[in-house]
């Protein structure tokens, strides 16, 4: 047994990607960086997909680290995205694979459209031009996009294409929708995993949505918020530490790593958690698949 102390100064790194989705790293590479920044509790959640679990898990305990299983599944609610963290579950449940080959069906198209979209303010080409940065063809995402438009020098850095394109009422935004918030947290309790909402700062919610947002994720059974993430500032670490108290969810650290060339936080280096909440981990303790 870890005492709950030393539970909290476990160096858990629990969202990030590999280029099984948007990151541009493999597993292997993700697991050896995670594990030369010091994490010894590591989960790959690549968005949609479960198809880099096996290696990461694999390259995790190789180099000696626990491994969570991991997904962050895209969800529409309240006409915006928000991002469903699963930890801890099956990654060969068939209903969890089907749902997220489902969330990812309409990605292509989505693509398409994006491309036609960008063609219009004459930038042509970009389709074929992201599907170069692409790891994983049923995964083209606005990232990969974002990559593109930095190679043509449309803009100086992926940011910048966020903000110019890519982003409701911008050129190259194309409305989608997504996992249902219920059917996202089904997926992930029913295949023995914790549901977690992912950097809740990142969302321009009202306070009403927000809570709604809470209400209705813990109605359907979700069990975590992200509290320390590279998406939060401080002050959202203490926001989101009350917010955990206060619907007593479990709270996750993760750095949202993506590439060593665009990520602002690496594996690993976020600040502890709160004393004041309870690590997600705890709740998995006995699923942590030791090497
Ligand atoms: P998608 O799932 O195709 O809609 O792409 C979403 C991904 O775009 C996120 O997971 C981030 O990796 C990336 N992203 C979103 N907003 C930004 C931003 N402002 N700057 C850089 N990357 C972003
Ligand atoms: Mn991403
Ligand atoms: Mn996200
Ligand atoms: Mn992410």
């Amino acid at each position: 047994m870890i005492s709950p102390t030393d539970m909290h100064r476990i160096n858990a790194d629990l969202h990030c990607h590999s280029n099984v989705s948007d990151g541009t790293l493999s597993p292997e590479a993700v697991a050896a960086r995670a594990h030369a920044n010091g994490v010894q509790l590591w989960a790959l959640t690549d968005h949609d997909e479960v198809g880099g679990q096996h290696r990461a898990r694999d390259a995790a305990h190789a180099l000696g680290m626990a491994y969570l299983a991991g997904s962050e599944i895209s969800v529409t609610f309240a006409q915006k995205t928000v991002h469903i963290v699963g930890l801890g579950f099956d990654p060969d449940d068939p209903a969890l694979k089907q749902g997220l080959a489902d969330t990812r069906n309409g990605r292509e198209r989505r693509a398409r459209d994006m491309a036609a979209d960008l063609a219009r303010v004459g930038i042509p080409g970009t389709f074929e031009g992201a599907l170069k940065y692409v790891g994983n063809p049923d995964l083209i995402s606005r990232t990969h996009f974002a990559r593109y438009l930095v190679e043509i020098g449309v803009c100086a850095d992926p940011h910048e294409v966020f903000k110019k394109y890519l982003t409701e009422g911008k050129p190259g935004f194309v409305e989608h929708r997504w996992a249902k918030l219920s059917d996202a947290v089904r997926w992930i309790t029913e295949a023995g995993g914790i549901a977690v909402v992912a950097h809740p700062g990142r969302y321009d919610f009202t306070p009403n949505e927000e809570y709604a947002l809470f209400t209705e994720f813990k109605a359907h059974g979700g069990q975590g918020v992200e509290v320390v993430t590279g998406s939060h500032t401080e002050s959202e670490y203490e926001k989101y530490a009350d917010m955990a108290k206060e619907f007593d969810l479990l709270a996750s650290r993760g750095s949202d790593f993506h590439s060593p060339d665009e990520s602002h936080t690496d594996l690993g280096l976020l600040p502890d958690l709160p004393a004041r909440v309870r690590p997600v981990w705890e709740a998995l303790e006995p699923r942590i698949l030791m090497p």
